[in-house]
Formats: C-alpha cells, structure tokens, sequence
C-alpha cells in the first residue's frame, strides 16, 4: 500500500462521476486537500493494516474484522448497515451535491495458511476450517484492502460536502470462497441487496499484487 495508491483511490471515487477526470485531478484546488489529508492518514492506515494483518479471520467468521470497520465508519458518521451475508459492512455517505452513486469494495478474509514471516504484526491466529483447527493468515493481501478502504472512507467523509454523488463503502467477507455448506461472499450480498438502495451506478475494488513495485497500479 502507498500513498499514491491510497490517493489514486480517493480521486477515482470522488471525481468518478465527473465527465473530465484528467482536467479535475489536475485542479490544485480539488486535489490538494486529499493529498494532504491522505498524507496525514497514511501512518493510521498502515497501523490498520497491521493490526488487522495480526488478527486475520476466515470467511464469514470475520466478526473482529467488522466490528472495526463498523466502528470506524460510524465514527465517521456514515450511516451503516452490518451483518449484510453475515459479516460484511456496508456504509454510505451522501454528498453534498447530487451525482452517482459509486461503490467502492474490499475484502476482509484471510486463508487457512500458517504464517511464517517473523514480524511484530505475525499473525499466530488459528481457526477452524472444514472440520480441522489451521493457521490463518492475511496472505492474500486483505488486510491491505480494509486498512485502505478505511482510510478512503476518513478522507471522503472530511469532503463530505464537496462530494457530487454517494459513495457506498462495502466491507465484503469471504471473498476466497465460504467454509463447506456455507452461503456468503460476494453473491450473497448482492442477493441481499447490496447493489440497491440506493442503486449502484460503478463499482471500484482493488487488489494489491506483490509483484508491483510500492505506489505503481498494474
Ligand atoms: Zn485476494
């Protein structure tokens, strides 16, 4: 994650319903209150995403996970709706000006892997997967995409007023499939209406690849 990243986000969705894109995120007046307060947000993203990174959940066991974004958002003021295919979040802010409705998603599952990486933030976390008790761990990268969705959701909530349009936040669970038998991810939060009320007119995620050098989108 980086700030570029982080920044790139909040402008694609901030400015997703205008028609010139290019000309408004040149617009010193527009971009650089994001910039600073994306520079400003940066080190509480990165603490998010290692706290996260330490307590990894399986999918639709993601109850701490949610419990936190759900605090956040509302702390925000962002109106919220939890539990939606379980554990997934869904807030939304309401801008100031009219405009589209822009969706903007993570995923907030970890693998039934053991981490083996020696960092202060190692995950040591277990859960029960299948029937057998596994290692869990953030090694796909999700704790990342809830620590910058977070962070997207501060820095659009102080642009509340200068926002044309609603931003909805989805926090989605089991994004790398559910345990045996289980409904969930996201399907399940479409069918429970996710993409309604208000209608969703574009939808951005994103997903970090370890292969891409730090602030480059592939
Ligand atoms: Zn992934």
């Amino acid at each position: 994650m980086s700030r570029n990243l982080l920044s790139r986000a909040v402008l694609s969705a901030l400015l997703a319903g205008s028609a010139s894109f290019s000309a408004l995120a040149a617009d010193p007046v527009l971009s650089s209150p994001i910039e600073n307060q994306v520079r400003e947000i940066e080190p509480k993203v990165i603490s998010w995403r290692r706290d996260f990174h330490q307590h990894p959940e399986l999918g639709n066991r993601e109850f701490r996970t949610s419990a936190k974004v759900a605090e956040h958002l509302k702390a925000l003021g962002i109106d919220i709706q939890t539990g939606v295919a379980h554990t997934g979040v869904v807030g939304i802010l309401k801008g100031g000006k009219p405009g589209p409705v822009v969706a903007i998603r993570a995923d907030m599952d970890g693998l039934p892997i053991t981490e083996r990486n020696d960092l202060p933030f190692k995950s040591e976390a277990t859960g029960e997967y299948n029937g057998e008790t596994v290692g869990v761990m953030h090694a796909c990268g999700h704790d990342t995409h809830v620590a910058i969705l977070m962070g997207v959701a501060e820095v659009l909530a102080a642009q509340k007023e200068n926002l044309s349009g609603t931003v909805k936040f989805i926090f989605q669970p089991a994004e790398e499939g559910t345990p045996k038998g289980e409904e969930g991810g996201a399907e399940m939060m479409v069918k429970e209406g996710v993409l309604d009320n208000p209608k969703v007119d574009l939808i951005f995620a994103l997903h970090i690849d370890a292969s891409l050098d730090a602030g480059k989108i592939g």
